[in-house]
């Protein structure tokens, strides 16, 4: 078993436990692994030990990354889970499976007008900002239905879900409670008869909360391939 392999087991052990905790089934969680700052090999060697979704925050590493990782492309998944400007979103339409980061309107037309026609649509979540600071990214809870009725009918994106990056917190239930936030806005959107089945919640110190609080999708990086300098 390779280091990262292990790391990965560890990762899907906690997710296990975290489930079992809260009665849920393992297998409605799955791991993204975040692979930002590490090299391809680190990549491979996560692929190897069975890993197929990874998730990059920069949009030109992320690039760099699925050029060098080419000839897995069939069996991976790219995830762009990093604020998105609009100079960037063709390429991001034309090579990642799935973007986590939308926030506003003007970004998701773009994704889906530049979207090719080749390619399935594109799997996309709106970001959440669940802790109502004013300059963090996320469109603000009270708007998110509003965005997602407007980007569900975008032709070449399907809306998955939602996805939420609060402040950490210095202990479980406080968040949890943030993580519930999200999870308000996923049924109140779902209520509204848009069918979501992705709440995109929880990282290597909080994956358990986000379990507890619903997370479909957890977005794994430091616990399966190290501290990022
Ligand atoms: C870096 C990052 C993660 C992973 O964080 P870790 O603490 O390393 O698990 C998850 N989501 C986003 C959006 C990130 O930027």
């Amino acid at each position: 078993m390779t280091m990262i392999g292990d790391k990965l087991q560890q990762v899907q052990a906690r997710i296990v436990t975290a489930c079992t905790a809260v009665g849920r089934d393992p297998a409605s969680v799955r791991l993204l692994s975040v692979s930002k700052t590490f090299p391809p090999e680190a990549l491979r060697e996560a692929h190897a030990a069975g890993q197929h979704a990874f998730g990059e925050n920069y949009v030109q590493e992320g690039l760099a990354k699925i050029e060098a990782l080419a000839d897995l492309r069939a069996t991976l998944e790219w995830h762009c889970i990093g604020p998105l400007q609009s100079n960037k979103t063709r390429a991001v339409a034309e090579q990642f499976d799935w973007v986590h980061s939308i926030d506003r309107l003007k970004i998701a037309e773009r994704l889906s007008a530049q979207r090719p026609a080749g390619l399935p649509p594109l799997q996309v979540c709106l970001q959440v900002n669940v802790d109502g600071g004013a300059n963090k990214s996320g469109v603000p809870a009270e708007e998110a239905l509003a965005l997602a009725r407007a980007v569900a009918a975008l032709p070449r994106l399907q809306l998955r879900g939602l996805m939420a990056i609060p402040e950490p917190a210095p202990d479980f239930a406080t968040q949890r409670d943030l993580f519930l936030r999200a999870t308000a806005v996923f049924d109140q959107i779902r209520a509204a008869g848009m069918p979501l089945d992705v709440l995109s919640l929880g990282m290597s110190a909080d994956l358990e909360a986000a379990i507890a609080a619903g997370s479909t999708m957890v977005r794994v990086g430091s616990a399966i391939f190290g501290g990022r300098s």
